[in-house]
């Protein structure tokens, strides 16, 4: 069975994924680029998108979110 994951990635202010490099302060280096407005990451088990304006808020609810599927895999 394949461990869950949901890496942490950059978005945009409208919400697309960032691959561009940022600035330390998430400030954009490239003209196409519109700078980081938030943070988000995809479940690799159920698909969802979880997201936060906060990255350590963000690890907080991918950490609940994970283990909530492992809750269900193992339900007494
Ligand atoms: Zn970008
Ligand atoms: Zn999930």
């Amino acid at each position: 069975m394949a461990r869950t994951t949901a890496a942490i990635y950059p978005r945009h202010p409208d919400k697309s994924r960032c691959r561009h490099r940022l600035t330390s302060r998430g400030k954009a280096t490239v003209d196409e680029c519109a700078g980081r407005g938030d943070y988000a990451a995809d479940c690799s088990n159920c698909g969802e998108t979880l997201d936060n304006s906060l990255k350590v808020v963000l690890e907080m609810v991918i950490g609940r979110h994970l283990r909530e599927h492992t809750a269900t895999t193992t339900e007494a």
